[in-house]
């Protein structure tokens, strides 16, 4: 795309969310910067990015073990139908056998001893070593311990005999985990731009890591706009509303490791708005808003922008949503090398769903991109290419494909944003279902939402049992 996201027509035609996301990630790439990163002791970096490559200094597990309580053995030294072996005394096909126990192997007690030769077997617990000589586990329940006289016993010990019930069916190496099947010493394990989930925690501490280095958490500031808006706590005037948008979008940013500079609720008043967002970006890496950028004659951020940065007004194709600023700011950079004196600037529309959709679908990206973080929708090797030229719609929430459980409409020419929920129809079937009620001060179905259905521009109707793409925000609100 050849238009810059500053063109003064993007103020008057509709953009689609696509063509919106790709001009954000061009104007984006101009500001970006590698975050600073600092070390972390390994329980501080759960919801932190990792800035370094992880190449494994072992192999994980670091010794073949056991999978199961039971014996080792070596697998050859047992009778085998399969090579025609006769399997007892007598010359029959028997499916038990007899082996002498020499010792144990317990997990953090390692057989020291000599190998296993060949009719003997070693009592081992779960996560123990395997002695050399053995490559088989046996598990307990096919197992029965005789003392040297023949009495039955509860547990192996040395001098004792096992009998085995089932021999045929053991196959070599069962049971057994083999050193570096997780991870092979040397390899990489995880590379910058990771998330660290508690999955990505545990597999640095099984790699011994106490440490690691990450990105410095991105600094947004934040507030809300209009004479009417009140914050939680105080007496509700005539004609107020309680501040929603302040805390959906604090916690949306938390939820993403930012540091939030909560600046308020500002009046419907031009100066006290350029104000804000002028101190603002001398403190934060990026500045939103919610409110105040319709055309609305109380509307007072773009003009606000306008005062102290470069303002792109966005009408673009979708509901809830429009319209929504974009712009940078300039500001005098605390540390001039690292900075591009430009900080992004986000003016979300007031209606409380709104707000929290366009977050979901251009600031959510965006942060993503400008804390570090890797994309996450996977590309395929083969357009990996072309990928990772164009658009920041990678790193919004995933997406999938279910069946439409109601028929929706939506306004043809735009992109529909449903509330959704999964829920199981008449047959059992998973499908999806709008929450009720879709306007855009209607926060109750964002409450309820566990996906946003997309129903796009150009399909007017879509009716139950169809196909529909939903973004996936997740039991628990955003993924
Ligand atoms: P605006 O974009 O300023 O015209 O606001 C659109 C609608 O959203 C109006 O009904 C506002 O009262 C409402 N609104 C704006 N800001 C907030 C907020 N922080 N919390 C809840 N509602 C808001
Ligand atoms: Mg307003």
């Amino acid at each position: 795309m050849s238009l810059s996201c500053f063109d003064p027509r993007f103020g008057e035609r509709m953009l689609s969310v696509d063509e919106a996301l790709s001009v954000l990630g061009e104007s984006l790439a101009g500001v970006m910067r590698t975050p600073r990163s600092e070390r972390v002791a390994l329980a501080q970096a759960p919801g932190r990015v990792l800035a370094e490559t992880v190449i494994s200094p072992l192999d994980v597990p670091a010794q073949t073990n056991a999978a199961m309580d039971g014996i080792a053995l070596a697998r050859a030294s047992l009778p085998d139908a399969a090579s025609g072996e006769p399997l007892s005394d007598r010359g029959e096909l028997s499916d038990h056998c007899e082996l002498s126990v020499i010792g144990s192997s317990l997990a953090g007690h390692p057989w020291t001893g000599r190998a296993l030769a060949a009719g003997e077997a070693m009592r081992i617990t779960t996560g123990a070593a395997l002695p050399a000589g053995a490559d088989t586990v046996v598990m307990q329940e096919q197992l029965e311990y005789r003392s040297a006289q023949g009495e039955d016993r509860a547990e192996g010990e040395a001098g004792e005999r096992v009998v085995i019930e089932g021999v045929t069916s053991i196959r070599r190496g069962q049971n057994v985990r083999q050193a570096g099947e997780d991870i092979a010493r040397g390899s990489q394990v995880m590379v910058p731009g990771q998330w660290l989930t508690p999955a990505a925690v545990g597999v640095l501490a099984s790699l011994g890591l106490a440490e690691v280095a990450v990105y410095r958490p991105l600094t947004v500031a934040i507030f809300s706009t209009g004479d009417e808006v009140t914050a939680p706590g105080e007496t509700l005037p005539a004609g107020g509303i309680y501040d929603a948008n302040r805390f959906s979008l604090v916690a949306l940013l938390r939820d993403q490791g930012v540091e939030v500079l909560d600046l308020g609720i500002l009046s419907d008043d031009e100066a006290s708005v350029t104000a804000a967002l002028r101190d603002a970006a001398t403190r934060a890496d990026m500045v939103i808003t919610s409110g105040g950028v319709s055309v609305g004659e109380a509307d007072h951020v773009r003009s606000a922008l306008a005062a102290c940065g470069e303002l792109a007004l966005w009408r673009i194709a979708m509901r809830p949503g429009r319209p929504l600023a974009f712009g940078m700011l300039r500001a005098i950079p605390a540390d001039a090398a690292s900075s591009s004196g430009q900080v992004p600037f986000f003016g979300l529309p007031g209606n409380p769903v709104a707000t929290m959709v366009t977050f979901l679908q251009f600031v959510l990206p965006a942060l993503r991109l400008l804390s570090g973080q890797q994309r996450l929708t996977r590309v395929e090797a083969k357009t990996e290419a072309s990928a990772s030229t164009t658009t920041l719609a990678q790193w919004q929430a995933p997406r999938l494909q279910l069946i439409a459980g109601e028929t929706l409409r939506s306004r043809a020419e735009r992109v529909d944003y449903h509330r959704g929920q999964i829920v199981l129809d008449d047959q059992g079937r998973q499908v999806v279902m709008t929450t009720g009620r879709q306007g855009s001060g209607i926060l109750t179905s964002m409450l309820l939402a566990e996906c946003l259905i997309e129903i796009p521009a150009g399909c007017a109707t879509l009716h139950a049992g169809e196909p529909v793409m939903v973004q996936w925000l997740g039991s628990r609100g955003i993924v």
